[in-house]
Formats: structure tokens, sequence, C-alpha cells
């Protein structure tokens, strides 16, 4: 079972031939409207995969909160954690996509969201064989993150851009943290990502510290490697990259849970998030396996 911790937000997405620069007005080839959120599509990834997911999270207790709620159980995402609070409003994006598959993405953080995450059903973590946090509800993943620790739960991290202070309190807390390009950069300013990750492991008691690259692959550290070794990307005609990071943790808590090794985790998600990078949607097991066999 793995329990993931953190963001939804609806996505609205559009496809584009070119995203023209402002004053301007484009018609879009096509539009969708599905489950977004760094958390919630790693959820998606992991029920896909053939895991048990089960997703803690919060909207408003509105339409959009509804939609999200039974799309994420028509996935088969356990969303029984879901918190639908009164007066707030669901967060949403608006995707842009290009035809080369880069993207614009403009996010509404959503409003009067519960911070409080004491409402969440806490006694589920010990039934986890991995808890996933990003940093979209940091008082949820600190909580997340010491209990599972407490218990001898692992955990990972999805280090997405965030506050540095918030990067800061929830990596030491994780015994995974993979980092996002911009995640790292300020968690630790200034410094190439070979230091910035050797930062993060002298943190706290890390197993690992890594950042993703895109079609770069991932740089990985664990304590007693001398330097970052790099796991490189699984060679893909990409259409579209949205959600190739949050598929990569969905995977890599999925390969944690399912008590895989480092590098065989590493290249598990790896593979995970190049086919969705190369279908614009999250695999299933059997395609994964398929791209692992070679
Ligand atoms: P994010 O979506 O957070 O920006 P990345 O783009 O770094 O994350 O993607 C996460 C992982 O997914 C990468 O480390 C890589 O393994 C895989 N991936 C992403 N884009 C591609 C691509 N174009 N080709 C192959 N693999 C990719």
């Amino acid at each position: 079972l793995v329990i993931c911790v953190g963001q939804v937000v609806t996505d609205h997405t559009f496809r584009v031939d070119e995203v023209e620069p402002p004053p301007s007005k484009t018609t879009a080839r096509s539009y969708a409207m599905s489950v977004g959120g760094l958390s919630a599509n790693a959820a998606i990834a992991v029920a896909r995969l053939g895991g048990r997911a089960v997703f803690w999270g919060r909207v408003g207790r509105d339409e959009a909160g509804e939609e999200l709620k039974h799309a994420l159980e028509a996935e088969g995402v356990d969303a029984g954690g879901l918190i639908m609070a009164e007066g707030a409003r669901t967060p949403l994006s608006a995707v842009i996509v290009d035809k080369v598959g880069e993207r614009s993405i403009v996010t509404y953080r959503g409003e009067r969201l519960p911070s409080d995450p004491s409402g969440l059903p806490l006694d589920r973590l010990s039934e986890a064989g991995c808890v996933l946090c990003d940093p979209r509800w940091p008082e949820a993943a600190a909580l997340a993150f010491a209990r599972a620790r407490e218990i001898g739960v692992p955990s990972a991290m999805d280090a997405e851009k965030s506050e540095e202070r918030l990067l800061r309190q929830l990596v030491p807390l994780t015994d995974h943290a993979i980092f996002a390009k911009t995640g790292l950069s300020i968690f630790a300013p200034g410094v190439p990502p070979e230091e910035g990750l050797a930062r993060a492991l002298q943190a706290g008691p890390l197993k690992l510290a890594a950042v993703t690259l895109g079609e770069k692959g991932t740089l990985w550290l664990a304590p007693g490697m001398e330097a970052p070794a790099r796991r490189p990307a699984f060679p893909v005609d990409a259409t579209n990259t949205t959600g190739a990071g949050d598929v990569f943790h969905g995977a890599f808590a999925l390969a944690i849970a399912e008590k895989q090794g480092m590098e065989e985790a590493l290249r598990f998600a790896s593979a995970a998030g190049a086919l969705r990078a190369r279908d614009g949607k999250t695999p299933d097991r059997a395609a994964l396996e398929e791209l692992l066999a070679g």
C-alpha cells in the first residue's frame, strides 16, 4: 500500500500549435479536464501500476471537489482521506501544451483550504509500504513523515519547487528526497546539483537524494557513494511531459513498497516517467514491464 499525501487540482488541458506571446488569442486543438496535482497524479500512477493507492489531500466542498473525488475513485485510488472543506475553493490549473509537448501552466492554489492535518486517518500509516508526500500541504507532509519514521514505514518526498524554509524543514524528515530541478536549486541555492544532493544527505538520515532532469535522466546519491550517479532516461519521443515527474514519484514509491533495491526502483520510476512523456498518459504495469525488458 502506498499513501500519497498532498496536492490535488483540476487540470484543464489545452493543446495548441503554438503559444503566442501576449497580447494574443489562440484556438485550442483539443481540451480535456482531468485529475492533476503532484501527489494525486502519483497515487493514480501507483494504482495503474498495480499497487494499492490511498490519497490524502484537501479540496473545497464544491462541484470541482466532488468531481476530483469521483475521478480518483474511478482510477482505483482510495480517496477516503480526501478532506472536503466547507467554504474552501478547489485548486485548478490551466495547462497549455504546444506541439512539441512543452507545457505552460497557470495554477490557482485554491482558497481557504484547511492546513490542520489532524483529521487524516493517520492510523493507516502502519499499513503502508511507503508514504509519499509533496510540499503543497506541508503540515500534512511533516506529520506523515514524522509518524512514518516513528513506526518504521519508509517515506519519499516529491521535493518540488516550494519555499526554501519548507524544503529545509521537510527534506530531513523523509527517507528518499527526490527533487525537481527548481526544488533542488531552492533547497541548495548557488551550488551545482551534485553539491545540492550532498547537502540533502547531510540534512538528515536520508537513504537517497535525487534530482530528476527530464530527458537527461536522474542524478542520485545514497550514503556511502563518493559522488552522484546518473540513471539515464529511457529514450522516447516525448509528446507531453506534463506529469512525468509525478508518475516518476508514484512509481518510485511503489517500487519502495515492493521492496525493490535503490537502483532497480530508480530504473522502474524512470521507465514510468518516460512512458508518461511518450504517451501523455500514465502507463499500466504491462507497458512498463515491456519497456524494462527492452
Ligand atoms: P518534472 O515533471 O517534475 O519536471 P522531469 O521532467 O524531470 O520531472 O521528469 C521526471 C522523470 O521522468 C525524469 O527523470 C525521466 O526519468 C522521465 N522523463 C521525463 N521526461 C522524459 C523524456 N522526455 N524522455 C524520457 N524520460 C523522461
